[in-house]
């Protein structure tokens, strides 16, 4: 049920990596802002008809009411907290509004959710404004015990809210009548866009969302979502269901308004066609390989025109993995969309900052976005190749099962790193250009320090540290402590990207638990060196504050 979203490791500066441990001070809100850099991001809508054009204006318009019900989703106390902010002028209480806006709440997103606006609660519901603020879970599990099958369902659902009805006890009320004053409306933008477009996909999927809206049952729309062939691509309703910590079943309303781009598009159908031969080729025991690689999930490369509800808040996402409706997954598999543009922002205002501390001066004119963009490609495609489902002292099972919570940073971790060896095999074969070789080794060493910046309590961190020494071991990496920074042996890197695929991709294949986190515990860690560069970053932007000039 749980979408994908924070597996795309070398993607995103993810939710989860940026939570400070120490209490963060916030009478100096400024200091706390300036962690977001404001970022322009915009897209080409040349290539959009007439019709699309109006359709696309009508699809902005409808993200201002995902906000607002969003806004409510949070905390019952939001909507007030947010009206009276906006009435305080002073320089503190324009600071207050500004990082409320950030973090869509008065809790700080980047600080483990601690409030930095005083009298409201704290810690933050954890329940959001999902389910009454004074019920427990215990009260909910046992109401939820009492009832039938159906309306078992119904309670536990991503589309519905639980309230108290007059008699006190927990009701279910339907997102349609929760959020009905907005979802008519929405309902509404929705269709006429479905009028203006000339798409026929698009259309489909506006009419059936617009109607998911009404009815409550988002199943036809999530289908016709899966099937969108078009050059506007959104993703608007209720998805993720991280903010209820209680037992994450509800889902709160987001939208990500996107056009296709339609040359990385033709960049990955590129790389796809090259996938069957890459597995022929990988440096693992021929044993291990798959001879028929099945379907892949479809890929989306899309740049952001805007955005809403969930989508704004906090941390910006890069790339998302949809729907979470199981009889969808199951059917039809899900669709990876990456935000092309927000992944561009985030490398311009993040990475390359980066790169002029930890990088040898000689090198860090070879950092650039194509080579970055291109190896998030390869990640992605490289997550369907090597050992999925394995057979252990013959008995079949999966990676996944074999590698319990190690299976997320290995395979993270394997997409890395392979994504790097498989690129290098397609540069050996012509398929792509030579120049990006050396860029993409040292735009690949700055990514590290991005993932490790946070720690590595989380598998990511772990993950890239756990490369990162290894390649360091080889002396693919080279530590320089008269400037502090590292640089690519441009020979030794190859073999070394070759050696260390093998050697967890065999790893996967064996279902060897035991190699995994000897390799994990192994390099997974900060070495004294990393740490020397780590602590020069902490000036250094944590993420955007995006501007979309488009939905003006
Ligand atoms: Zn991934």
């Amino acid at each position: 049920m749980k979408s994908l979203r924070c597996l795309f490791i070398v993607l995103c500066v993810s939710c989860s990596l940026v939570k400070s441990s120490a209490q963060t001070d916030f009478t100096n809100l400024a200091a706390q802002i300036k962690r977001f850099v404001p970022t322009k991001i915009s897209a080409n809508t040349s290539g959009l008809s007439q019709g699309d054009r109006k359709a696309l204006a009508k699809l902005i318009e409808a993200c201002k009411l995902v906000d607002s019900i969003y806004l409510r989703q949070v905390w019952s106390g939001n909507i007030y907290l947010f009206k009276e902010l906006k009435m305080d002028k002073s320089t503190r209480g324009r600071d207050r509004l500004h990082y409320f806006k950030i973090n869509i709440g008065p809790w700080s997103k980047l600080d483990n959710d601690e409030p930095f606006i005083e009298n409201v609660p704290n810690p933050k519901p954890a329940g959001a404004n999902y389910y009454p603020a004074d019920m427990v879970k215990a009260e909910f599990t046992s109401a939820v015990d009492r009832l039938g099958p159906q309306e078992k369902t119904q309670m536990t659902g991503f589309f519905t809210t639980i309230r108290r009805n007059v008699g006190g006890q927990l009701t279910v009320v339907p997102y349609s009548q929760e959020y009905a004053e907005f979802l008519r409306p929405l309902a509404g933008l929705l269709k006429d866009a479905a009028r203006l477009t000339t798409n026929k996909t698009l259309r489909q999927f506006l009419n059936k969302r617009a109607e998911s809206f009404l009815s409550n049952d988002y199943y036809e729309s999530d289908v016709a979502w899966m099937d969108l062939n078009s050059p506007i691509e959104p993703t608007i309703g209720p998805y993720e269901v991280y903010m209820d910590e209680l037992f994450n079943n509800k889902a709160a309303f987001e939208a990500f308004i996107t056009l296709r781009n339609d040359a990385e598009t033709k960049k990955l159908a590129k790389f796809s066609g090259s996938l069957q031969e890459i597995e022929d080729n990988l440096p693992i025991d021929p044993k291990y390989r798959n001879p028929k690689l099945g379907a892949a999930s479809p890929i989306r490369v899309v740049d952001e025109v805007a955005i809403g509800g969930e989508a704004r808040a906090g941390v910006q996402t890069a790339a998302f993995n949809l729907p979470n409706d199981e009889r969808i997954t199951r059917e039809k598999g899900n669709k990876r969309v990456l935000l092309r543009n927000v992944q561009e922002a985030k490398f311009n205002k993040v990475l390359i900052p980066i790169a002029n501390v930890a990088l040898d001066k000689n090198l860090q004119s070879l950092v650039s976005f194509d080579p970055f963009f291109t190896h998030i490609l390869a990640h992605e495609l490289m997550h369907g190749l090597g050992p999925h489902t394995i057979t252990v002292d013959g008995r079949q099972t999966t990676v996944r099962e074999e590698m319990n919570e190690l299976g997320s940073a290995l395979e993270e971790a394997k997409a890395d790193i392979s994504g790097l060896f498989a690129l290098q095999f397609l540069i050996d074969k012509g398929v792509v250009e030579k120049t990006i070789e050396r860029k993409l080794y040292a735009t690949y060493l700055v990514g590290a320090f991005r993932s490790v910046r946070f720690g590595t309590k989380d598998a990511h961190g772990k993950g890239m540290a756990m490369q990162f020494n290894y390649l360091t071991d080889e002396g693919a990496f080279k530590y320089d402590s008269s400037s502090n920074t590292f640089s690519v042996d441009f020979d030794k890197v190859k073999p070394s990207v070759k050696k260390l695929t093998g050697e967890i991709m065999t790893i996967q294949a064996e279902g060897s638990y035991a190699k995994a986190k000897a390799l994990l515990e192994k390099y997974g860690v900060v070495r004294p060196e990393m740490q020397k560069i780590l602590d020069n970053l902490t000036t250094i932007p944590v993420d955007i504050e995006p501007q979309f000039p488009l939905a003006k």
